[in-house]
């Protein structure tokens, strides 16, 4: 089976050409400056071809990524009939969605409620669905897979604000979670690399990136995640501030004249690790000035190191234990100082750092040493073929 992965941004597009039985991705790609100009980066067959093409829509994006899947020179199948199905990453599903669905107009509908909670990214992922639904007719199935919806097992007491009640039946206003699909994955990854039932185990997922969370999650469901409402809360990040008093976005606001949204967009845009350093949002970048002892960058990264410590520590508490601790995504498959520091300190609960075993980059590896209480892994994520496998099913389901 072929599955098209859709990963549709506000003016870019993320593509892949996977077969879910086996993992295998025959072309991949991108498509960036959308309602400007265009232009597609499409990687298959060993080679990278980059080409201007207007995409004044999302359409044109979708029609430019199919013309180079069936391109007679470098593209991987003969005809768009060779497409099986879609599976599209969309972001908030809202309490509607608790799995991945296909796609309807009543589904449409659904995800479009769900825009006032995601304004950025619902449209984007709404219009690629349109877009190839436009392009590749209403026969082929179109899956949406959410960010959101792993975490729609939380309990009440793990995803309610301590607000005003009337603002979650009214508004919804509440911890969504996001990086959903990651952490299913690399729970299901972990589990199955250890040859143990998911239901088993009890497991805290550190998804850190340029976008960091961490979930719970206990027998297989997710019982507490660290992202919010917004993917602004939860760890310091790239360049989001995650956890803080609220009451300083009305301090910034009055002293520097600054509406709320231009406040917020402080946080979400000029915080983190980039505020914190002044030198980048990119970890790679923090541990280099580290290196030279540039102290804001040593600080950042202290901090970052601190907050993913006590997490882990708090959401083992949450679950009355901990199996597994799980590092995935850019910093947590790439970074062995940021990793072992992180697990400084936790030994008294049983979770160790073996430096010879860390010391490994973007592949499975246990990394707690021989015989510990709790297992300490590097699983790199695969959203990706997460969407490609539950897509995949949903099409077998429905024959
Ligand atoms: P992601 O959002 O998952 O793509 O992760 C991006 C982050 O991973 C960036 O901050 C990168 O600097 C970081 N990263 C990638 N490779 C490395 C590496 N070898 N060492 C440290 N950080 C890395």
């Amino acid at each position: 089976m072929n599955v098209l992965i859709i990963n549709a941004g506000s003016s870019s597009l993320k593509y892949q050409l996977m077969d879910p039985e086996t993992g295998a991705v025959s072309a991949k790609g991108l498509c960036e400056r959308i309602y400007i100009d265009g232009r597609l980066t499409h990687n298959a067959n060993g080679k990278k071809i980059v080409k201007d093409i207007p995409m004044p829509t999302h359409s044109e994006a979708i029609q430019a990524v199919l013309s180079a899947l069936v391109d007679p020179d470098n593209g991987v199948i003969s005809s768009m009939k060779e497409i099986d199905a879609v599976g599209h990453r969309v972001v908030h599903g809202g309490e509607s969605f608790a799995s991945s669905v296909l796609i309807t107009d009543q589904v449409m509908q659904a995800v479009e409620d769900c825009t006032p909670l995601a304004p950025l990214h619902n449209p984007a992922n709404i219009i690629g669905i349109e877009a190839c639904r436009a392009v590749l007719g209403h026969d082929v199935p179109q899956a949406a897979v959410f960010d959101t919806a792993f975490h729609q097992t939380m309990p009440e007491h793990a995803y309610l604000y301590s607000i005003p009640y009337e603002y979650y039946e009214n508004d919804k206003i509440r911890r969504y979670g996001f990086h959903g699909t990651s952490h299913r994955y690399v729970s299901l990854r972990a589990a199955e690399i250890l040859g143990r039932d998911p239901a088993e185990l009890k497991v805290v997922s550190c998804h850190l990136g340029n976008g960091s969370s961490l979930a719970a999650i206990d027998g297989g469901r997710c019982v507490d995640t660290s992202m919010g409402f917004t993917p602004l809360v939860g760890l310091p990040m790239g360049t989001r501030a995650g956890d803080m008093d609220v009451g300083v976005v009305e301090f910034i606001a009055n002293k520097y004249d600054m509406t709320i949204s231009e406040a917020v967009n402080l946080l979400n845009k000029e915080s983190g690790m980039l505020g914190l350093s002044g030198v980048s949002s990119d970890f790679r970048d923090l541990e280099q000035a580290a290196e030279k002892d540039h102290h804001r960058a040593t600080v950042a990264l202290e901090i970052f190191e601190y907050r993913v410590r006590k997490m882990i520590a708090e959401y083992a508490a949450a679950m009355g234990g901990v199996d597994v601790v799980v590092f995935t995504a850019g910093v947590g498959e790439n970074a062995p100082e940021t990793r072992a520091h992180i697990l400084q300190g936790l030994g008294f609960m049983g979770i160790t750092c073996d430096p010879e075993k860390n010391n490994c980059r973007g592949k499975e590896q246990i990394i707690s040493q021989d015989g510990a209480p709790v297992t300490v892994m590097v699983v790199p994520t695969n959203e990706e073929l997460m969407i490609a496998q539950d897509t995949m099913e949903l099409v077998l389901d429905q024959e």
